[in-house]
């Protein structure tokens, strides 16, 4: 049976024809024209028309960024898309004639590493999309954790540091705050502009300013060996497994996967955040220690979840 996987992101809606096996067989994309939903609708429509052209498909999943209800039709909030409790999937059943579900982009990721990438082999998976964001999904039992409400699995916004920084919810502290892109470049960008020599090396290559410096130029600076840049990735990583273990006294998840942009760090983020992770589990004398492990599906998790989840 095959089906149509769309994933939704800020600039971006990439969707693909999915195979039973978790492989997408013929793909395209759309640029998101990220202020008004009916434009996002009918560029969503357009894809699924294009696929469907080649491909006979049973069901649409579409992952969106935001809050989704728990029949998984309507999209309740989502921060950069303009949508305020729009019915996503009454009206794009509407224009493709096929069914549609919708589902929280970090669950459908998430969704698509459970069934066929980094942790196929688990029953009980927590992954961490650790991108500009940090997103979550959990399996316990084989399932999709989702909440009364399909709210399930917001770990961005669990209490990481009490009075902390503000985060965009209208908290302050959360986790997100602490362990994503955004506060990656913003402590180093931070200690960048207070001249600390540590930084040099980073805003050298950064054309020579705070400004400059981004995600990907730290990563690609603490792969080289820049002690700075290895540091900074480390806070985030030891961040994220203090966090995590608190999670994982209430989850107790088998296996911990890590996707997102961040991730492209490997074991540079990974190995701090295990060595926190194992230092403040609970009871962890008497417990199997989780392993870590990078997500396996890359950009493509999103599309091949979405997809089975309509199946
Ligand atoms: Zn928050």
């Amino acid at each position: 049976m095959l089906a149509i996987g769309v994933d939704i992101g800020g600039t971006k809606i990439a969707a693909g024809v999915v195979d039973d096996d978790g492989r997408i067989i013929a793909s395209t994309t759309r640029t998101t024209p990220a202020t008004d939903p009916e434009l996002i609708e009918a560029a969503v429509a357009a894809a699924v028309s294009e696929l469907r052209q080649n491909h006979d498909v049973v069901g649409v999943g579409v992952g969106a960024a935001g809050f989704i209800d728990a029949d998984r039709r309507t999209v309740v909030f989502a921060a950069n898309l303009a949508w305020r409790d729009r019915p996503l999937a009454d009206e794009l059943e509407r224009m493709v004639s096929l069914p549609v579900v919708v589902e929280n982009d970090a669950n459908a990721a998430g969704w698509g590493e459970f069934r066929f990438g980094a942790a196929k082999d688990a029953d009980h998976m927590l992954m961490l999309t650790v991108g500009t964001g940090l997103g979550g999904a959990m399996v316990h039992d084989g399932r999709l954790l989702r909440g009364a409400s399909g709210m399930a699995g917001e770990v961005a916004h669990v209490t990481a540091v009490p009075d902390g920084q503000w985060c965009g919810c209208g908290r302050r502290g959360c986790l997100e705050q602490y362990t994503a892109g955004t506060a990656l470049v913003r402590t180093a960008r931070k200690r960048a502009s207070s001249s600390d020599p540590a930084l040099g090396p980073l805003v050298q290559a950064a054309g020579g300013t705070a400004k400059g410096i981004d995600g990907p130029l730290i990563t690609r600076l603490a792969q080289h060996g820049d002690p700075a840049s290895i540091e900074l990735i480390a806070e985030i990583g030891r961040h994220l497994g203090t966090g995590v273990a608190s999670l994982a006294a209430v989850l107790d998840p088998g296996v911990i996967v890590v996707g997102g942009g961040v991730s492209a760090a490997g074991d540079l983020l990974l190995d701090p955040a295990r060595e926190a992770y194992a230092a403040n589990l609970t009871a962890r004398a008497f417990r199997p220690i989780a392993p870590w492990t990078l997500a396996s599906m890359g950009n493509e998790a999103g599309i091949v979840g979405a997809a089975d989840l309509a199946r």
